[in-house]
């Protein structure tokens, strides 16, 4: 065991547990075996007083197994179909295994849409948070028969990230079904080695970490390491572990070496940052010169008119949108005070000159600050 490793788990005791496709299902449908290990594990830190969030996949390959179907589904109909008849399935599963050592589950279901919308995403905190408060389960997938491409997750990975973050997570498990990340993918030539600790997300990583899932598992590696540099960038360690292996969560939870740990960043975004940064769909971008980009960067400032060189896409008031510079880099994302063509109309004017040319000046920023997540 690693001092450092230690060091960071050490008082994680409200925990985002993530469960891949690859991990709840074997040959036969769900593994109730490995769902009641896992329950088990999860019940007994329960009792020690540790908060425990759940955000599971499987519902479609439960509906593809109770269907008999063998090959992966070709579209998003069959898959929402697949998934209305596994969801109650799965939930069932869950809810008697937790079940046996006295403990209630609930059942939240998602979709993005139901998070990009600030009061939504508030309800769905307050509830969560009532859940964790009377020792209840709460047990997260999307929402995958409403869900339409605008608005999916993307994966499971990425709504994962957001919960860590909305039920106030110290630690985020994500259970796959390889034994963490890898410096190349284990599946091709040549041999793989394991990452036990990542301080950083390099774009190297990145581009090793395939994102090829199986046919039930929809995010790949890729999506996991993604996840975990939003978690991190909270300030929440994430560890990416194999979810088949008896004693896991014991093991990560006791700081045992196994799987990938990445490391928390120790400057990171409050929740509001968070929510604008990676939960809202930036709406357009905002080119911005080298005064602003400065200004931006490494003073604090918020983005006023006169740094705005040119907009690209249709937004409204409240929207998301990217800061980029001139080089088109991107540098922030934030909630804008005016429209696009409000924006068009004032850009590179000094702020006195907004009431002049719009009428009216109900704020001096185009983005304020305090609605600003900067990259690093
Ligand atoms: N929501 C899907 C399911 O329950 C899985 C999505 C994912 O694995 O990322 O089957």
């Amino acid at each position: 065991m690693s001092a450092e490793r230690i060091n960071i788990l050490k008082g994680a005791n409200r925990v985002l547990v993530k469960i891949g496709s690859g991990v709840l299902t074997g040959h036969d449908g769900l593994d109730l075996d490995i769902i009641g290990h896992l329950v088990d594990e999860i019940s007994e830190y329960s009792k020690k007083g540790f908060h425990f969030v759940i955000v599971s996949s499987g519902a479609i390959a439960s509906g593809m197994h109770r269907m008999g179907f063998k090959e992966g589904l070709k579209n998003l109909p069959q898959k929402q179909a697949a998934a209305a008849i596994g969801q109650g399935r799965l939930m069932r599963v869950y809810s008697n295994a937790f079940g046996r050592h006295e403990l209630v589950t609930a059942q939240i279901l998602l979709t993005m849409s139901d998070l990009t919308d600030r009061q939504r995403f508030l309800n769905t905190r307050n509830t969560l948070l009532t859940l964790m408060e009377w020792g209840v389960v709460p047990i997260i997938n999307e929402n995958d028969t409403v869900s339409v491409d605008e608005i999916k997750f993307g994966d499971n990975d990425n709504l994962a990230a957001i919960m860590a973050n909305i039920m106030e997570a110290n630690l985020l498990i994500n259970l796959t079904n390889t034994e963490g990340l890898y410096d190349r993918d284990p599946r091709g030539p040549g041999k793989a080695r394991l990452i036990s600790l990542v301080t950083e997300i390099t774009d190297e990583m990145e581009a090793a970490a395939s994102s090829e899932a199986d046919t039930v598992g929809m995010g790949g590696m890729r999506s996991k390491v993604l996840a975990a540099g939003k978690v991190t960038a909270s300030g929440v360690p994430c560890v990416i572990a194999h979810g088949k292996k008896a004693g896991i969560l014991g093991d990560i939870l006791s700081g045992r070496e196994t799987g990938t740990l990445f490391v928390p960043m120790t400057q990171h975004l409050k929740s509001k940052k968070y929510w604008i940064a990676f939960t809202l769909r930036s709406r357009g971008k905002i080119c911005i010169d080298k005064g602003a980009e400065d200004a931006i960067v490494n003073q604090g400032k918020s983005l006023l008119p006169s740094g705005i060189v040119r907009i690209e896409g249709d937004f409204q008031m409240g929207d998301s949108v990217t800061c980029v510079n001139e080089d088109g880099v991107s540098i922030a994302k934030g909630l804008v005070n005016y429209s696009s063509s409000e924006i068009d109309r004032i850009k590179g004017l000094k702020t006195s000159r907004i009431k002049q040319v719009l009428g009216d000046k109900p704020y001096d920023e185009i983005i304020h600050r305090d609605n600003m997540a900067v990259n690093k």
